[in-house]
């Protein structure tokens, strides 16, 4: 090959080198990281660990003709931080792994880095490792968050009981409504038409909590803590498909109040300027990063007086019933089953 002899864009070390250098630093327990044949850690007795790992790949999770280089790393790393927050953990330890097709520069994935550390930086989460490769089709970007719980308390799928409350933090629907103000196609469908008559400042809360969503992972920690919640899980793909998780877990039934579901202002109004019910982009809106977690009846009054003390917003959205009962939705006195519409990979 002609250029097999020309010095490639990015050369591995230099670059592991570098990152290192700017985004890993010594924490407490970590007894050897970046640098050797594996990270070492000496764990706290009586700690459990929670290990959690995504994998993005170009074009699926992310594309950079509509996402800066920080963003897709920010994202990642909030995605991570929500399973983590689902499971009431304290995020600990960062692995990043790449693959980095030849059209990047080593300046991008210090973005992309610059990114990722944000959005942990405000949990302390310390960067131990990762691995490093070429690729032939875009960059892929694997996270592996460890966080951690005192032993034998964490915050599962699998405990919610049939007449437990369901709650919801934050508002619904957001990040889809931002998702959505951010492509062209409907870019071009607002000049077009002037349909989407919506307040600016609208407009930058949905694109904000598309483009830079909070894992809630103290609401996380106080509910595991505080041992407020049987269950909980993230919403990452919609609440329609990520209840379904819980329940089938649970071995139950749910009932979801349609008028009960958090939607903001910004979403209200994006539904209504874009002719979208607020409702249905609630119910299959994806990466929201709000939590979903169930409660005994009798914790109602205690869960919504420290979550008004500590600045939580959660709302009771319905009730769990029986696995026969099936998952459904009511509104206006009427029940009928609620269909998935969130997002599914290979759909
Ligand atoms: P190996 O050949 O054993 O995979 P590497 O040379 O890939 O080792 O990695 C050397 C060190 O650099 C290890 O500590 C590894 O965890 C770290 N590392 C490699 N790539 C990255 C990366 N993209 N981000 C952070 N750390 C990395
Ligand atoms: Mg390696």
């Amino acid at each position: 090959m002609a250029n097999r002899k020309a010095k490639p864009a990015i050369q591995e070390f230099p670059l592991i080198r570098g990152l290192a250098g700017r985004f890993a630093h010594a924490v407490p327990g970590l007894v050897r990281g970046i640098g050797d044949d594996a990270a070492v850690v000496e764990p706290t007795s009586r700690t459990w660990w929670h290990v959690t790992t995504d994998l993005l790949a170009e074009g699926i999770h992310f594309n950079f003709k509509s996402a800066a280089p920080e963003s897709v790393g920010y994202r990642a790393a909030m995605a991570n931080l929500s399973d983590l927050a689902a499971m009431g953990a304290t995020p600990r330890y960062l692995l990043v792994s790449l693959a980095i097709p030849k059209t990047l520069k080593s300046s991008d994935i210090f973005k992309v880095y610059s990114g990722l550390m944000n959005a942990c930086g405000r949990d302390g989460v310390a960067l131990i490792g990762g691995d490093t490769s070429a690729s032939k089709a875009g960059l892929f970007l694997n996270i592996t968050l460890i966080g951690t719980t005192p032993t034998r308390r964490a915050l599962f799928r699998h405990g919610a009981q049939v007449d437990d409350l369901i709650y919801v933090t934050g508002t619904l629907g957001d990040s889809l409504a931002g998702l959505r103000l951010l492509m062209p196609l409907h870019r071009a469908h607002r000049s077009s038409k002037n349909r989407l008559a919506l307040l600016a400042s609208h407009q930058r809360f949905l694109i904000d909590r598309h483009l830079h969503p909070t894992a809630r992972v103290s609401e996380g920690q106080w509910l595991n803590q505080k041992r407020l919640a049987t269950s909980a899980i993230d919403l990452s793909d919609g609440l329609s498909g990520d209840l379904r998780h819980l329940c089938e877990a649970s071995q139950v039934g749910a009932e979801v109040e349609l008028e009960k579901l958090p939607i903001s202002a910004a979403c209200q109004a994006y539904g209504k300027a874009a002719g979208r019910s607020p409702v249905q982009l609630a119910l299959s809106g994806g990466e929201d990063y709000e939590l979903l977690f169930t409660a005994a009846p009798g914790s109602r009054s205690t869960i919504e007086q420290q979550a008004r003390a500590r600045g939580y917003r959660v709302t009771c959205i319905g009730t769990i019933r029986s696995k026969r009962f099936g998952i459904r939705m009511s509104s206006g006195g009427k029940r009928q089953l609620l269909p998935v519409t969130s997002y599914e990979h290979f759909h």
